[in-house]
């Protein structure tokens, strides 16, 4: 075990959770301030310094990187590409960041939330399968040895994918009705409701689509609550599974919250993720996240690697990045 012989246990945990803040995201009015918010620091030093003191490596948890949007005009296609590998790149960077300064390191734990409601928003469960399949392999090319994915798979091995959802959702997460009063009075999910409805709605606006906006709009706020709900249940579960770890969130989070939000990527919109978008490089060597019809719109041309769409590179008279 690794003993803390001169370094001083808080104060590694001070720096190591000063790391990870230094790429928070944040919930517009959530109560978070200064380039490192210092409450939200002093709330999450002690399970670091529970870690530190114990000579463990440190776990942390990230429910993210579930499956890509459906919807052609933000993505490349089903599986990962530049967009993800920039952000494992980014997990990876960040874990070897905190071994600088705990030698035992960090771990982030991917727990891949693909399955939990992929046949809520569209997707098959064998592009689910695709896509976890290849993270890893995109994890062991690029080297990461900090990253490890986790999936509903793992935890009924055998199990079709209905009964895994099935199975997860028995007596966990809340009831859609729960939720739907909570939004109703207001208060933090009323963002996060908001941004998955927006989600929904771009995702399933395909030329396919007949019906009216109206039908489609009551149509993704039920199945906002729907994910809410099993993205609760899977919560539940890896808190189960996984009683020590430090929770990460690729939402959004209120100060002092039992989660820290992390941002992903350098985008102008916080809630856009890997998976809802394209890496876009700049034409500096410096990369954003876009939505692919809005990259094809300002002119940027498709690289390809590993024989699939990579990502897009701006002209060089582009000047700027427009907003999404
Ligand atoms: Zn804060």
């Amino acid at each position: 075990m690794f003993e803390l012989a001169t370094l001083d246990t808080e104060l590694a945990a001070i720096e190591v959770i000063r790391d990870v803040l230094l790429h928070q995201r944040r919930l517009r009015g959530g109560g978070c301030t200064g380039r490192v918010c210092l409450r939200c620091l002093r709330h999450h030093r002690d399970a670091i310094a529970e870690a530190i003191a114990r000579g463990r490596t440190i776990e942390l948890l990230l429910p993210a990187f579930p499956t890509k949007s459906p919807n052609p005009a933000k993505v490349l296609g089903p599986l990962p590409d530049m967009a993800e590998e920039l952000a494992l790149r980014f997990l990876e960077s960040l874990c070897e960041r905190i071994a600088e300064v705990y030698p035992p390191g960090a771990r982030i734990l991917i727990c891949s939330d693909g399955r939990v409601f992929n046949d809520l928003i569209g997707v098959s469960d064998e592009n689910v399968t695709r896509y976890a399949h290849e993270i890893n392999r995109m994890i062991d090319r690029i080297g990461a040895t900090h990253l490890g994915q986790f999936t509903l798979d793992e935890v009924n091995p055998g199990a079709d994918h209905a009964q895994l959802r099935a199975r997860l959702t028995a007596g966990r997460g809340p009831h859609p009705d729960e939720l739907r009063a909570e939004v109703r009075r207001g208060g933090h999910l009323v963002q996060m409701y908001r941004g998955i409805t927006r989600f929904m709605l771009e995702d399933l606006s395909v030329p396919e689509y007949t019906g009216s906006r109206a039908a489609l709009q009551r149509h993704c706020r039920e199945l906002a609550y729907g994910v809410i709900a099993r993205s609760r249940a899977w919560d539940e579960l890896l808190a189960e599974l996984f009683p020590d770890a430090i929770r990460l969130s690729i939402h959004p989070q209120p100060c002092r919250t039992r989660k820290i939000g992390l941002l992903l990527a350098d985008t102008p919109d916080v809630w856009l993720t890997p998976w809802h978008s394209a890496a876009v490089d700049t034409g500096d060597g410096h990369f954003t996240l876009m939505k692919r019809a809005e990259a094809e719109a300002a002119g940027a041309q498709l690289v390809t690697a590993h024989g699939r769409p990579s990502h897009f590179v701006l002209p060089r008279d582009h000047a700027t990045v427009p907003a999404p």
